[in-house]
């Protein structure tokens, strides 16, 4: 294995240091301290696509954790004193590294997340991009008072060694966006990705070792002790944790006793107000699309529809007759708009949501388990887009997070009380209004109670652009210039002119 110099300036490297054709991707090993490394244990996951076994991945102990957080520390003192234009260039040459082996990376994406090819590529394209747009921010320094005796100013320190925790749903991107903002803002970053979709995240290690210096970035795999390892760690300085509110709330009690920096990113329940004056043409395919979109496992998918009763029916009706069009199909389909659930686990779960159908005798525009004609029969965890018809606004299928292909419509009349509905939930990632009158629709969306409120569209993200939530959807930011400052102490500096 080739291992850049530490110390070594990132100009210096030769052009072939982009690796095109990493090795082929069957062994798949931790990155400690720029080693590749195994483990005694190892476990493996199915690909959702077609529950057949993809290979094995090391299972980490509490001393891969210590090596891993010991070499982080080490490598920080050196990172933290190096410029910000100096840490960006090793971001940039990482995504060209990337570049050079985008097939193999969004094949492997494909494989492990059940994501067709086209939302694989989607994926690893807006991954790339994050990479280099975050490389060109900067937090600037900003000075409070600068009088005659003195001056004030306000900075932004790296905190150390960064923890990153990834859910399964966009195993690529979302350890991307966590780890480019923690690296540029100086810190040191080990990515743990979830059990149920290490692979990219390994290779994503390996091929950082060709590019950072030892203990920069490292990547631990492993099974469902590992992230309290990580979290309860006393050298951690910070945990950037993507996934469930569930778990969220066990990071913030682990990370407590030691005061650790946290950033939550956790569940939504999306709504989605739909307006009488809208183009019914233009925008049943968006709002469908962004509801089935990745089969509904995505936290800003729009998961509940609220349409006003004077186009319900007719929304309804074209709303069953695009989401029929689309194509699911495994990872190898290059038309396929979405794929299956992503793991045993989660299929289980949206299948008892599924039987709540018959149980609570909710009407079915589309879909149920009883269909199969989305889905055929195949292996895989496949489950037929399901749209509810105006189910009661108490019901599981409202009030929960589905995270699977299963989205209710609810009809609504009054304004105030569509906006109550909506705000109505301990949930509050995005939401969304859409209207052809685009004054009334924003003075609408910043009345309701999410991180990320859109008008006329939904699950719109950039990289300059902090996102997170509110009420249990989350604290703090990611990306964007308020994401990095959450990757750094804020210092005051006091001068006085003597
Ligand atoms: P999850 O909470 O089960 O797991 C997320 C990660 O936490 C995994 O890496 C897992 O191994 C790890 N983990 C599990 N127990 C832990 C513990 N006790 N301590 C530390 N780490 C632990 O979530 P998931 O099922 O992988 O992902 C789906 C959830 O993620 C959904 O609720 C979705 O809305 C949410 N999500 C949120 C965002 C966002 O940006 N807000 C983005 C994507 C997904």
């Amino acid at each position: 294995m080739q291992v850049m110099e530490s110390g070594r300036p990132i100009t210096a490297l030769a052009k072939e240091a982009i690796y095109p054709g990493l090795p082929p991707y069957q062994s798949f090993h931790n990155t400690i301290d720029n080693a590749l490394t195994g483990t005694k244990t190892t476990r493996h996951t199915l690909d959702p696509s077609t529950e057949s076994p993809l290979p094995a991945v090391p299972v980490s102990t509490q001393d891969d954790v210590d090596d891993a957080v010991r070499a982080g520390q080490e490598a920080f003192s050196a990172w933290r004193e190096r410029s910000y234009d100096e840490r960006a260039e090793y971001l940039l040459r990482f995504a060209d590294a990337i570049e050079a082996n985008l097939d193999g990376f969004t094949e492997l994406l494909g494989r492990e997340a059940g994501k067709p090819m086209q939302a694989a590529a989607m994926e690893v394209g807006f991954a790339l991009q994050h990479l280099r747009e975050t490389a060109k921010l900067r937090i600037p320094e900003a000075v409070v008072e600068d009088s005659d005796e003195r001056t004030a100013s306000v900075r932004y320190v790296p905190l150390g060694v960064g923890v990153g925790i990834i859910p399964w749903n966009f195993p690529f991107l979302l350890g991307i966006g966590k780890l480019d903002a923690a690296l540029l803002a100086g810190n040191t970053f080990i990515w743990k990705p979830s059990p149920f979709s290490p692979y990219t995240a390994l290779k994503l290690g390996e091929l950082g070792t060709k590019i950072f210096p030892p203990g920069v970035l490292q990547v631990l795999s492993g099974d469902d002790a590992l992230g309290p390892l990580l979290t309860s760690h006393p050298s951690v300085a910070k945990v950037s944790f993507t996934g469930s509110t569930a778990t969220g709330k066990k990071v913030m009690a682990s990370c407590a006793a030691t005061l650790k920096r946290l950033t939550l990113e956790l569940g939504g329940n999306d709504a989605a107000i739909v307006w009488p004056d809208v183009d019914l043409a233009r925008v049943v395919p968006k709002l469908g699309a962004l509801a089935f979109l990745h089969s509904g496992q995505i936290c800003m998918n729009i998961k509940r529809l609220y349409v006003h009763e004077a186009i319900y029916d007719a929304f309804l009706a074209q709303l069953v007759a695009f989401v029929k069009t689309l194509k699911i199909a495994g990872a190898g389909d290059a038309e396929a708009f979405t794929g299956p659930v992503q793991n045993g686990a989660q299929y289980a779960r949206v299948r008892d949501l599924y039987g709540e159908v018959a149980k609570q005798n909710w009407s079915v525009a589309l879909g149920g388990l009883d269909s199969t004609s989305a889905t055929g029969e195949r292996k895989g965890f496949f489950l037929p887009p399901t749209i509810i018809d105006n189910p009661p606004d108490e019901s599981r299928i409202v009030v929960e997070e589905p995270f699977g292909p299963i989205v209710p419509l609810l009809k609504w009349s009054d304004e105030k009380d569509v906006v109550r509905r909506a705000n109505d939930s301990m949930m509050g990632l995005g939401a969304s209004v859409w209207s052809a009158d685009v004054e009334r629709a924003e003075r609408m969306a910043r009345r309701l109670e999410a991180g990320n409120v859109w008008v006329n569209s939904h699950f719109e993200l950039a990289p300059h652009v902090p996102f997170g939530g509110h009420k249990w959807s989350g604290i703090g930011l990611d990306w964007g210039v308020e994401g990095m400052k959450g990757w750094c102490n804020a210092q005051a500096v006091w001068v006085r002119k003597l």
